[in-house]
């Protein structure tokens, strides 16, 4: 119900910051501009009933709305309940008991693991407004971008880093951002937006080296497969531009919470 709601939120989000709208204020349908209603609003129910129709002009609405809150919602139930091999508890107290011994004993582990899903449903809030902005729109908004460094900082927070750990985010968020900067440049920002290039800090810097290079190869051979298939259904054409951002979102919550299977699976792959 949380997901559902906070899901909502983010349509609101996705919609209003690349046309730097205020998130206050009443929603209104884009086509008639009525200000719509308590039982407008509510996530799936009124989609559903209202036949995906505005209850005013009749307008279709896009589909992307309760699928934006569906996918909120499942990926909230993941974080809390199944997003656990992340940080499977042992490990995870093994981490805070001696983060706790240097930081003073007023941080129960129990706190630390409700900051830590916290910090992924902040993530994960995060990553869908630039999957879906971005394919909307093709902006990513940069208070969406400091979101999801901020709460990518207290995620790594609550995985107990020292500052030498930490200093290894830093140069791996600079390493992460590289390649797409050059591209960036090489292109003269027709291939890449400057939000890619940030967007790669944050994964850089929330994953380390080795995960960020493997979220940017999912994201590459992805946005790769998704191109030549919709230049085969005659959807876009070989110049036309497709936005790389959800492509990045796609490696990145990958490779967070998919990590050991990914590795696993590139063992498998390279036996070396
Ligand atoms: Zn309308």
């Amino acid at each position: 119900m949380l997901g559902l709601a906070i899901g909502s939120f983010l349509n609101v989000l996705i919609d209003r910051l690349p046309q730097e709208e205020s998130i206050m204020g009443r929603s209104h349908c884009d086509h008639c501009k009525k200000d719509l209603a308590w039982n407008d609003l509510l996530p799936i129910l009124s989609y559903v009933y209202l036949g995906a129709r505005c209850r005013y002009c009749r307008k279709k609405l896009s589909f992307i709305y309760p699928l934006v809150e569906l996918i909120t919602a499942a990926l909230f139930v993941f974080v809390v309940w199944i997003g656990l091999p992340l940080s499977p508890s042992s490990q995870l107290l093994v981490g805070t008991e001696n983060w706790l011994k240097e930081t003073g004993p007023w941080l129960l582990s129990l706190h630390v693991l409700v900051l830590e899903k916290l910090a992924l449903l902040g993530i994960v809030s995060a990553a869908i407004v630039i999957f879906f902005s971005d394919l909307k729109y093709q902006i990513i908004p940069d208070s969406i971008q400091l979101s999801l460094f901020a709460f990518s900082f207290l995620f790594l927070i609550t995985q107990g880093v020292t500052p030498k750990v930490f200093l290894n985010q830093v140069i791996s968020a600079f390493v992460i951002m590289l390649p797409i900067l050059v591209i960036f440049l090489l292109t003269k920002s027709k291939g890449m937006g400057f939000g890619d290039v940030k967007l790669a800090f944050s994964m850089g810097f929330l994953l380390g080296i080795m995960e960020g290079i493997l979220a940017l190869y999912i994201g590459f051979i992805s946005g790769a497969l998704i191109g030549i298939i919709l230049i085969f259904l005659r959807k876009k054409r070989l110049k036309s531009k497709i936005a790389f951002g959800p492509f990045l979102v796609l490696g990145l919550l990958t490779m967070l919470f998919f990590k050991n299977n990914i590795f696993q699976l590139v063992r498998v792959v390279y036996p070396f």
